[in-house]
């Protein structure tokens, strides 16, 4: 991958839809590429499907051009995995005046030391295998946040999507990490179209098993997809 080119397959302004920053205003940035194949993945993030191929100025230009950068709270990297372009962020970020939030599988950690001094916000997901369908990638996480901690002035929660294969392990090894570094745990029930496929009752079952661990813990669904925005 080049270093300081991006390859992004979508920029849109919208309405922020998870975590503890739902419903603001924000313009998204979708980068192309991922390290992971989560079997609920819902995103186009095809390297070769790309739709803009642009140095940090080009992005810089376009973004300036096309949006009311004034009007939104902040610049949501996303994708796929946006920390596979740390070397473009790095050049990219200290060029805009806005906040960033980073959204990222947090298994990057090396990427993420690139671009620690620019980003506000990370929102890291914690991979539970019963939902991803892939390996293990606790060690991974415990190594990203650590990494994550070294800075003091960021904003850091983590995102769990759950569904009924959740086991006992994983809750608990989940709290744990949140504890360790202290940071806010939002369960999110997983998708399917607009039906979550958790029942009420189940996901109230986990986030009291959370909470009974941790306080830091909220239980938020992904508001988007009830209200049908992207
Ligand atoms: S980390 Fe995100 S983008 Fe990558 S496969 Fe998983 S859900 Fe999809």
């Amino acid at each position: 991958m080049e270093s300081e080119i991006a390859r992004i397959k979508e920029m849109f302004v919208s309405t922020q839809g998870e975590g503890p920053y739902v419903g603001v205003r924000q313009l998204f940035i979708r980068f192309c590429a991922c390290n992971l194949m989560c079997k609920y993945c819902d995103t186009d993030y095809m390297y070769e499907n790309a739709n803009f191929v642009y140095s940090p100025e080009e992005l810089l230009e376009y973004i300036k051009k096309e949006f009311d950068l004034a009007s939104i709270h902040s610049i949501s990297l996303t994708g796929g995995e946006p920390l596979l372009h740390a070397d473009f962020l790095k050049c990219f970020i200290p060029l805009v005046d806005a906040k960033f939030y980073l959204e990222t599988n947090a298994t990057l950690s090396d990427e993420l030391y690139k671009i620690l001094d620019y980003v506000d916000i990370i929102s890291a997901d914690i991979k539970l295998p019963s939902a991803t369908g892939i390996g293990n990638t606790f060690e991974k996480h415990d190594k990203f946040f650590q990494i994550a901690r070294e800075n003091k002035k960021i904003y850091l929660f983590a995102k769990a999507v759950f569904n009924e294969d959740v086991t006992e392990e994983e809750i608990i090894a989940t709290v744990n990490l949140a504890k360790k570094y202290d940071f806010e745990l939002i369960l999110q029930p997983q998708m399917q179209n607009e039906t979550m496929l958790p029942s009420i009752n189940f996901a109230d079952e986990v986030f009291s098993k959370c909470l009974k661990r941790y306080n830091k813990v909220r239980l938020i669904p992904q508001v988007h997809k009830f209200l049908d925005i992207r």
